[in-house]
């Protein structure tokens, strides 16, 4: 069985991918933060399905917790490799420029940006030397055209968008594909506090994506018919031009 870890699979798109991939046959080990019940939702439902999981729990802005999360399984697991990555945990703190706070800004860097690089580099190596892995990188529109009011967010995601292009470069002879899949508005906690009447008017299919919409596109990404696809930035905004 390969196993997938998805971070900030307790919820959302996160829980949405797990649950696909574990319909592709993955081990998903589903990282959360905090919210154990919503965590254990989610190992319930791949249960339901067939499919097994593992709860793994770290901060992915706290670079010596995700190293001894990573360390421990690795250690439990000796042969066993995680060939597929999603860095999916991110978290938002809107505030125009002038009034953001430093603590508003580095905390959304550190989670969205730093994050990327503490749990991508424990997993690199097994991949490097297995001649095979996958990363996914969810960013986001935001990270592409830029959104006033998202100053550190976009920039956080701008940062992953451009780590994901050279990281790719970097990886491509050994059988390691690097991408990112960049959602529009959709339907999660996280747009929980968004009108969605009132934005679905800068979108032309007039709705907000579901998160299982942004999981097939994972899917795809991580299957083998994606094998020749690398370092590319997908979109998946119901057609908001970027
Ligand atoms: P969400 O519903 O708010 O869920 C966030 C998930 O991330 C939860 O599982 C949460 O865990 C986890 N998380 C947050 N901070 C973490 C940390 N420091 N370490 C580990 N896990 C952490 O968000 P979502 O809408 O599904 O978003 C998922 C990703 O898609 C994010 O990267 C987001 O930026 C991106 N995105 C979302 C949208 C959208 O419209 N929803 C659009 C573009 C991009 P707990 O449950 O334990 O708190």
């Amino acid at each position: 069985m390969k196993f997938a870890l998805v971070t900030g699979a307790s919820r959302g798109i996160g829980r949405a991918v797990a649950l696909k991939l574990s319909s592709l046959g993955y081990h998903v080990l589903v990282n959360y933060l905090s919210n154990e019940e919503a965590a254990q939702t989610t190992s319930r439902l791949i249960s339901e399905g067939g499919g097994v999981s593992t709860l793994i729990k770290f901060d992915v802005s706290d670079r010596a917790g995700v190293e001894k999360a990573i360390g421990e399984w690795q250690e439990a697991n000796p042969g066993e490799y995680i060939q597929l990555l999603v860095n999916n945990a991110g978290i938002r703190k809107d505030n125009l420029m002038i009034w953001m706070e430093l603590q508003e800004w580095q905390s959304v860097i550190d989670t969205n940006l730093n994050g990327m690089y503490y749990v991508t580099r424990p997993l690199l190596k097994d991949m490097l030397v297995k001649r095979s892995g996958r990363i996914i990188n969810i960013v986001s529109l935001s990270g592409i055209k830029g959104l006033p009011g998202q100053t550190n967010y976009s920039a956080a995601k701008g940062g992953v968008i451009a780590a994901t292009k050279a990281l790719a470069q970097e990886v491509a002879k050994k059988g390691v594909t690097v991408n990112a899949v960049a959602p529009g508005f959709i339907i999660s906690d996280m747009t929980g506090d968004l009108d969605e009447s009132v934005l679905k008017k800068q979108i032309p299919m007039e709705r907000f994506g579901k998160p299982e919409e942004v999981a097939a596109l994972v899917a795809f990404l991580a299957s083998p018919d994606a094998s020749y696809i690398t370092g590319e930035v997908i979109s998946i905004n119901g057609g908001i031009y970027t």
